[in-house]
């Protein structure tokens, strides 16, 4: 099976050119290394122009945000049809860094639904703020699967896809280990199954929190998970040249 990568630039890069040339070199390098599966999310003024030029296969392309709803008075936000639209095949929803400016479960979940309703894949971020000794953030995580995915999403639990990504490893020194995320795998199925069935064994987890070429392998291979959710990394051509090789060979 393929890994999925999820490239999100998140406030980058500068200008049109230097997204072209990133994205230009990552569609080079999806074509060329096997057992990689690539999307692209760039900033949502740079979607279009990336995707046009794109040849099917290569790269699929997603947002890293969209609204709940699909057209009105929402200044600045973007609506899931748009972004089927701008060609977009997935969207982050509920990235720890919307959730630090208020973005709530509810809005999460409406956001979860709305985006299958408009044919795309979600990729619902999930993960606790802090550890401590004890089990608190098993708790947390439950609490955002509950609040996050509606029954009528439930219904579509293999097109979901779970990013778990414990905030203090985003934007860090240090990913989480390996054998913390194969434990954590087994809760978020767990949790999924108790809700809505069996389905729930076979969802795409992906780990996201400072992957980089170093430890994205070892991820792959020891933390239960089917890909990767890249920050930082991605939109470095270097690093995300070495991270894909990493991935190509795990
Ligand atoms: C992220 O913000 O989703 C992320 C994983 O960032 P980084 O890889 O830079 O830690």
């Amino acid at each position: 099976m393929k890994s999925l990568i999820v490239a999100n630039w998140k406030m980058n890069p500068a200008s049109v050119r230097e997204a072209k040339k990133l994205c230009g070199e990552t569609k080079r390098l999806a074509g060329l290394l096997k057992g990689v599966s690539v999307v692209v999310c760039p900033p949502a003024v740079f979607l279009s122009g990336l995707a046009a030029g794109a040849r099917k296969g290569r790269v699929s392309f997603g947002v890293q945000n969209v609204h709940f709803e699909n057209r009105g008075s929402y200044t600045g936000e973007i609506s899931p049809v748009q972004a089927k639209d701008a060609k977009a095949s997935y969207a982050i929803v509920g990235h720890a860094e919307r959730r630090a400016i208020g973005e709530s479960n509810d809005d999460v979940r409406k956001k979860v639904d709305a985006v299958f309703a408009a044919g795309m894949t979600p990729i619902l971020c999930i993960g606790e703020k802090e550890r401590g000794q004890g089990a608190e953030h098993f708790t947390f995580v439950r609490e955002q699967l509950r609040g996050g995915i509606s029954e009528e999403a439930g219904k579509k639990l293999s097109r979901l896809i779970i990013a778990y990504e414990p905030v203090w490893a985003i934007g860090a020194t240090k990913a989480m280990e390996p054998r913390q995320m194969h434990e954590m795998s087994i809760f978020i199925r767990k949790t999924l199954v108790e809700r809505f069935g069996s389905v729930g064994h076979n969802i795409t987890i992906l780990y996201g929190g400072s992957i980089d070429a170093s430890n994205a392998g070892e991820m792959l291979r020891d933390g239960d998970v089917t890909g990767l959710l890249v920050g930082r990394a991605s939109v470095d051509i270097q690093a995300f040249t070495e991270l894909l090789r990493a991935v190509s060979e795990a």
